[in-house]
């Protein structure tokens, strides 16, 4: 039986020698106090790890994580991260980041119902079932996933948004911004769901999560509008964009 880690600490070892030998002052700067200007609050799913899908050092990012990125307003580990990140550090964007794929969500959607998890994400299946017979019209089960996912990491943005804590800051006019992004798992893309909100203005101009459900748009919006945008922005040489071997014959 191996009782002892050792493979884990000699590819420690390992690590720690490339990043000096890469940059030499790497372990000086991580060494001073961290001053990360986001807090990233996303699922514990170990396929995704917030510095690595936003190709950000460490010290870059402040991270809260748990299964399938729910805010509980009740949950003293996320209400102390969230105080330590506004009050402290000062971050000016918090980002919920869900993904598709996700089996957190999977698992609130089932009937089952016998672990500790369940209580956890009861916010989740009790959305589900509150507008279970519109969901049950969508085309497929993956689109169901997909659709609960985007909406959950609606639903969270707004709680965080009238969290006291975020309600104060934003009182005495700090520079604070939510964010709601998903992570595809197939493509190592984020996409910006939305809502942005950034003043107690904007929270209550928002429309609720119940009738965002019935907001004609297709399950997998987030990323239909991150690729259309993609594809907005590239700028298409001559060739491409009249490749001769479709153009009609002027002839
Ligand atoms: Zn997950």
């Amino acid at each position: 039986m191996t009782r002892t880690l050792d493979y884990l600490l000699d590819r420690n070892v390992a690590w720690s020698l490339a990043k000096t030998r890469d940059d030499p002052a790497y372990f000086r700067r991580m060494a001073e106090q961290q001053s990360p200007s986001y807090l990233w609050i996303g699922c514990s799913d170990s396929r995704v790890t917030a510095n690595d899908v936003l190709g950000l050092d460490p010290g870059e990012v402040f991270v809260h994580r748990n299964i399938a990125n729910v805010v509980h307003t009740s949950d003293l580990n996320i209400l102390s991260v969230l105080e330590f990140a506004i009050q402290h550090l000062r971050v000016r964007h918090i980002i919920v980041c869900g993904h598709y794929g996700c089996g957190g969500i999977e698992r609130a959607l089932s009937e089952e119902r016998s672990a500790m998890v369940d209580h956890w994400l009861q916010p989740i299946t009790m959305f589900h079932r509150k507008h279970r017979a519109h969901f049950d019209r969508l085309s497929s089960r993956t689109a169901l996933l997909d659709r609960v996912s985007e909406l959950n990491i609606e639903m969270q943005v707004r709680r965080i948004a009238t969290m006291p804590l975020v309600e104060n800051a934003w009182s005495r006019g700090q520079d604070l911004h939510l964010h709601g992004w998903i992570y595809g798992m197939h493509d190592g893309l984020i996409r910006d769901l939305g809502p942005h909100v950034s003043s107690i203005e904007e929270r209550d101009a928002l429309p609720s999560i119940d009738q965002r459900v019935f907001h004609a748009e297709e399950p997998a919006s987030g990323l239909r509008r991150h690729a259309l945008e993609a594809f907005g922005s590239l700028k298409l040489t001559d060739d491409l964009a009249s490749p001769s071997c479709c153009m009609p014959d002027e002839h």
